[in-house]
């Protein structure tokens, strides 16, 4: 390895993203490579006809002091906000418990603006699905598409995918691919739904109990004075694993029935609705290890399948990550 080390980062949800702004400055040259058209995995929103959902992560908390710090400067860039919203739980159309005073945050407008600033700062390339990796002879890595297009060489490698992307892409690294192969995620079902009025809904956001959903929240971006009301509807891991294969008509007629039943609104037709399945929403079992990396092939994986399954959780991983990397890259430049 020369003295300028470069690093490959595969993933820009917010491990990948952090990982890299992490290395900013500190080594010269820094790629991310994303699959999707935007950076963000599990925090980005998607465009359904005239309205736009947050149908990942909803809010995030905050426990470790470290990710107070980042959530701090996140505040200070304007790009997260506390929740002010106002949180129930719901049982059978039933207002079961109305003061879940946990601290809650979102991004601004949206979740996934967090993701888009991350990027702003790093070198990164969208629609790039990094299919292969070949070690070189002299050390590093040679990058592939699923075309098989060369996208470069790299002295150091960094997965930051969910489990399964990473056990599927580094199979000659026991050391990451057996731990990241044990990683069970959970399926969930998404519902997105606009309606022309708004509904007689009081709060913002319930978790759901004895239903097929868990949780449902009206979107949170600012809509125009007379928009639609759009809500975002998650169902439980139980009810989407059990569904997992079901065509979407039939989700969506179950999700918008278990809708009516949860808010007990009177069922009218929406405007608009439309489901996504995330076949790997959660990690069940993270391995409890910050990070994995391996220093005599020099690459390494990140992830909240590593420490925990949330935005925390992913972040903390990207960061721990960085501190990975560069420990080895003084180690092998000095
Ligand atoms: C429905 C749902 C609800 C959630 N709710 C919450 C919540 O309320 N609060 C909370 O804190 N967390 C929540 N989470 C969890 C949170 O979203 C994740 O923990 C976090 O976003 C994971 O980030 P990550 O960077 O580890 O992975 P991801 O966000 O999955 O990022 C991985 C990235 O790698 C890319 N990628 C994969 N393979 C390749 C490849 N071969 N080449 C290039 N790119 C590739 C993917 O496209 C993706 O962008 C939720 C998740 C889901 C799915």
């Amino acid at each position: 390895m020369d003295n300028q080390p470069s690093v490959a980062i595969i993933g820009a949800g917010l491990a990948g993203l952090t990982c890299g702004t992490a290395l900013q400055g500190l080594v010269p040259n820094i790629k991310i490579f994303e699959k999707s058209v935007f950076p963000g995995g599990r925090v980005s929103r998607l465009r359904v006809g005239e309205n736009e959902f947050n149908h990942g992560a909803q809010f995030f908390t905050v426990n470790n002091p470290l990710f107070w710090n980042i959530v701090s400067a996140w505040q200070t860039d304007g790009i997260v906000r506390p929740w002010d919203g106002w949180i129930v739980e719901l049982q059978k159309g039933q207002i079961i418990n109305s003061d879940l005073a946990t601290q809650r945050f979102v991004g601004v407008p949206r979740m996934q603006t967090v993701a888009e600033n991350l990027a702003r700062r790093c070198g990164l390339a969208t629609s790039a699905n990094i299919s292969e990796l070949e070690p070189q002879r002299e050390g590093g890595w040679r990058l592939f598409n699923e075309r098989g297009d060369y996208q470069g060489a790299y002295d150091i490698v960094v997965i930051a995918t969910a489990a399964h992307q990473v056990s599927e892409l580094c199979r000659s690294v026991p050391e990451i691919s057996e731990p990241a192969d044990g990683v069970d995620m959970t399926v969930c079902w998404s519902g997105m739904l606009a309606f022309e009025q708004r509904l007689n809904i009081p709060y913002d956001a319930a978790f759901v109990l004895d239903s097929p959903l868990s949780w449902i929240s009206r979107y949170q971006v600012s809509q125009a004075e007379n928009g639609p009301d759009c809500w975002v509807l998650h169902a439980s891991p139980e009810w989407s694993q059990q569904y997992a294969a079901s065509f979407r008509g039939r989700v969506m007629h179950a999700l918008l029935d278990a809708f009516w039943e949860a808010t007990d609104v009177k069922p009218h037709k929406p405007a608009s609705a439309s489901v996504h399945c995330w076949k790997h929403a959660l990690p069940i079992n993270p391995i409890s290890e910050d990070s994995l990396f391996v220093e005599s092939q020099a690459i390494g994986a990140c992830g909240d399948w590593c420490t925990a399954p949330r935005i925390e959780g992913a972040v903390l991983s990207g960061f721990s990550m960085a501190d990975r990397v560069m420990k080895y890259v003084h180690k092998n430049t000095a």
